[in-house]
């Protein structure tokens, strides 16, 4: 038997969308698929416009670029996220700050957001992480009070809200990535969501080259070549007509995870706020911080039983190119956990052996 971490979920209706886009000759990115996808995933999230872009990397590229995001500009992130997030405010020429997270949502600390404000902030990003969302009422009261803008990185949370209110409406814009182990997938991918149509039309105008959109080959400054295509646009209308179907059967995913093994001694499973209606993008597994040297050891057994598993992210600050941070939390956090088999297509007897063997594995961990 053997587990992966994750694949997608393709059914017969995104080939038929695939094949339809490739037959229809509109192969790049002009097609009826880019703007039934744009539409939908607004409405999907709640927000007035939805703007696609290649990847979810070059979506936070874009978005700070628009709002004059440059050298000189401080960035507030959360140290404990996949390198795009830092990477994306670094080409702009501004400076990521990495701050500290909360040991349960694993998302940006309040307090810790609020210690490193300083003349020269200009944005706060959180990122909502393996789907759990970040804590935005109290992120954006203190971005209100402190005069910062507020944009949320939700590559990997498509669908979790809090009370009710999706993630991706509690700051400027919020954005989203479609690559090919995310929730929703456009094979490569990514989109802004936002209500502001002045920012959207400038978003539009960058992505495409910056191109004048009444005089034909005339550009007033250096633009990008960011667009979607309309095969992506076309797995991507199949997905969302899906969305419902795939995160459901994830939070079924998860509950099958918890009744196995969630009472287990010695780890646990993600948490969840009881403001926060989370999706599961990963199921998490963390041991207890000080048997986290133990992690190697049942990441390898737990494959010598045809389990993958994969350790969490490094704090982005410890990488050469970043400047360190002093962020305990995000370090312990980082060193104790490990995804587990989380795709569409696993069954409840799939997850019972995974947990079984998880049992068997962390019982001898130490024998
Ligand atoms: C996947 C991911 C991204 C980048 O998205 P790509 O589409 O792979 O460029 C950004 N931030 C986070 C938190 C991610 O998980």
């Amino acid at each position: 038997m053997h587990f992966p971490i994750s694949k997608p979920t393709i059914t017969e209706r995104e080939k038929d969308y695939v094949a339809d886009a490739v037959s229809s000759g509109w192969v790049s990115s002009q097609g009826t698929y880019i703007q039934r996808f744009e539409d939908g995933f607004a409405r999907f999230c709640g927000t007035k416009h939805c703007v696609s872009v290649s990847n979810g990397t070059n979506a936070l590229f874009l978005i700070l670029k628009a709002l004059g995001i440059g050298p000189g500009d401080e960035v507030i992130i959360p140290d404990f996220s996949f390198i795009a997030t830092a990477n994306a405010v670094e080409y702009t020429g501004a400076t990521p700050v990495f701050v500290d997270i909360d040991d349960d949502t694993l998302c940006m600390a309040p307090d810790a957001f609020n210690a490193a404000v300083t003349v020269r902030t200009r944005i706060v990003m959180p990122v909502h992480i393996y789907g759990h969302p970040a804590p935005m009422n109290e992120i954006v009261e203190i971005a209100d009070a402190r005069g910062i803008s507020v944009l949320e990185d939700c590559a990997e949370a498509h669908g979790a809200s809090i009370r009710g209110r999706s993630v991706g409406t509690w700051g400027t814009a919020g954005v989203f990535s479609f690559y090919g182990n995310k929730i929703l997938t456009t094979g490569e991918g990514g989109a802004i969501v936002l209500d502001d149509p002045v920012l959207a039309d400038r978003l539009r105008l960058l992505r495409d080259h910056a191109m004048s959109p009444t005089r034909r080959y005339w550009h007033e400054e250096v633009g990008y070549n960011f667009r979607m295509t309309n095969l992506q646009a076309a797995l991507g209308v199949a997905q969302l007509e899906r969305a419902k179907e795939i995160i459901e059967k994830k939070r079924l995913i998860f509950s099958w995870y918890a009744r196995e093994i969630g009472d287990l001694q010695g780890i646990r499973l993600n948490q969840k706020a009881d403001w926060a209606e989370p999706v599961y993008w990963m199921i998490c597994l963390e041991l207890d911080t000080r048997k986290a040297g133990l992690r190697q050891r049942l990441m390898a057994d737990l494959m010598a039983r045809g389990i993958e598993t994969r350790p969490y992210f490094y704090r982005m600050s410890t990488m050469p190119m970043y400047e360190t941070a002093d962020t305990p939390i995000s370090q312990a956090v980082s060193a104790r956990g490990v995804n587990l088999p989380s795709y569409f297509d696993l069954t409840e007897q799939d997850v019972i052996e995974i947990c079984c063997a998880i049992r068997e594995v962390v019982a001898c961990l130490e024998c």
